[in-house]
């Protein structure tokens, strides 16, 4: 399903006059079988929830795709992660932020992060708070070997869909006080929008949308990565 996806993503983004955003297939909890027919069709970037079995998958796809780690990341983890991710959506402190750094090997490229905002403020959600974002976003572009390209915001579950609207455009506001903030970073991922959402999304200036659902097929109720 992914080339459908990608086509129905770009007919959406001209219709109303946004520029196409890039589609992350967010493969948790699937196949490799299912990851090598979205790679045919065209994939290249993917996401993925939960280290461990990220690292199986890596090892058996194409050397050409772009791993981006979307789920929460543990201090001990930090080491597998700077090694064979490319990307880390769901930074969202310091300590995990240093550990990276000090872990990427220099012979590579720097790891590239977002720092994902907890955009409704909710209780038990990982992410940083809105107040907090602009000291973190200090801190971490000082760091040598990550480079700060955005935010990624999850809004919350089953809100209406103005009140999903709002935290979009309440995260696209950050961005650009980001982007004010530390003009000399290569700010230009605002990483929102999921299968349920993405119009919305895109409408409020998302540049990345992360699907899983939508590509893969639903993920068993109940079980990890929902
Ligand atoms: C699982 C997940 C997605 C994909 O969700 P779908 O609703 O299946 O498209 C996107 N982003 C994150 C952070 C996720 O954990």
């Amino acid at each position: 399903m992914y080339a459908e996806v990608f086509r129905e993503l770009r007919g959406y983004a001209e219709a109303v006059h946004k520029p196409s955003p890039r589609l992350l297939a967010v493969s948790k909890t699937k196949p490799v079988t299912a990851i090598q027919q979205a790679y045919r069709e065209g994939a290249r970037e993917f996401g993925e929830n939960y280290v461990q079995e990220a690292l199986e998958k890596i090892q058996l796809l194409p050397r050409d795709c772009v791993w981006h780690l979307i789920g929460p990341l543990q201090s001990n983890k930090t080491g597998s992660v700077a090694e064979h991710f490319d990307w880390v959506q769901s930074l969202d402190r310091l300590k995990i932020a240093r550990r990276l750094s000090e872990q990427r090997d220099p012979a590579k490229a720097a790891l590239q992060v977002c720092i994902e905002v907890n955009i409704d403020g909710e209780a038990n959600k990982a992410g940083c708070r809105p107040e907090k974002l602009l000291e973190l976003v200090h801190k971490v572009c000082q760091l040598p070997r990550l480079a700060l390209r955005g935010l990624m915001v999850i809004p919350r579950l089953n809100a209406p869909q103005e009140q999903t609207r709002a935290s979009f455009l309440r995260a696209a506001a950050l961005f650009s006080q980001c982007k004010i903030a530390v003009p000399d970073a290569p700010l230009d991922t605002l990483s929102m929008g999921m299968s349920g959402d993405w119009r919305s999304a895109l409408d409020c200036g998302s540049s990345m949308v992360r699907m899983g659902t939508a590509i893969f097929g639903a993920r068993p109720p109940g079980q990890r990565g929902q």
